[in-house]
């Protein structure tokens, strides 16, 4: 399954906006936002007047880079989000953050989405009792989902839980961390998708 195997924190200055690729760094002073925040490489300081193809691009770049998905998928995706009933740009959110992977980094066991979508694809996921390690599952409202026997004291989980334990699940899942489970109660709506991309942007890019 092919995935981006580069630097991510030149994605963030790309954008100019935090995306979170790694986890608890991007909560310390070593993000490389807050160290260098301008874009990368030799003209990355450089003013430019932004076109509004641009603006769009980099909108949809921005997106992909947050949830870790490469150009077919997402335009796949679009589709897909072109086909449902409703606004084209909110489904287009609404499938992203109904994947596995964002699932599991959502609910806290994974600390980033790529370590979101290792914990999948390393069959440490069941999703109602059967085994799931495609990271691009769409969970449904009822689905639960839980780490395998074997999974569930592994001190990788301990660790994990260690550092997102705080964190608070979106509303539309129930997030039981102590006993590795996640209930899908609900598909999210746009409005409580705390992604900072501008969906409008995507759908004006693709349908040129
Ligand atoms: Fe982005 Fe995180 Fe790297 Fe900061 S540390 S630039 S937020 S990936």
């Amino acid at each position: 399954m092919a995935r981006y195997r580069g630097a991510v924190c030149r994605l963030c200055r790309r954008e100019g906006d935090k995306l979170f690729l790694k986890g608890e760094r991007c909560y310390t002073g070593k993000c490389a936002m807050d160290r260098r925040p301008f874009a990368p490489g030799q003209h990355g300081r450089r003013r430019t007047k932004v076109s509004e193809y641009g603006l769009q691009l980099r909108e949809k770049q921005k997106a992909k880079r947050i949830y870790g998905i490469l150009e077919t998928q997402f335009f796949n995706y679009y589709v897909e989000a072109e086909r449902r009933n409703g606004i084209a740009g909110d489904n287009l959110l609404i499938i992203l953050e109904t994947r596995l992977d964002n699932v599991v980094y959502r609910a806290g066991l994974g600390r980033s989405r790529t370590e979101a979508r290792q914990v999948v694809r390393h069959n440490h996921i069941l999703v109602n009792g059967k085994k799931v390690n495609i990271p691009s599952y769409l969970v449904k409202p009822g689905d639960v989902i839980t780490l395998k026997e074997k999974s569930l004291n592994l001190q990788r989980f301990k660790d994990i839980i260690e550092t997102t334990g705080s964190r608070t699940a979106p509303e539309w899942m129930e997030a039981d961390l102590e006993n590795r489970s996640i209930k899908i109660n609900d598909i999210p709506t746009r409005d409580i998708i705390d992604v900072p991309v501008n969906e409008t942007l995507i759908v004006e890019l693709y349908s040129k």
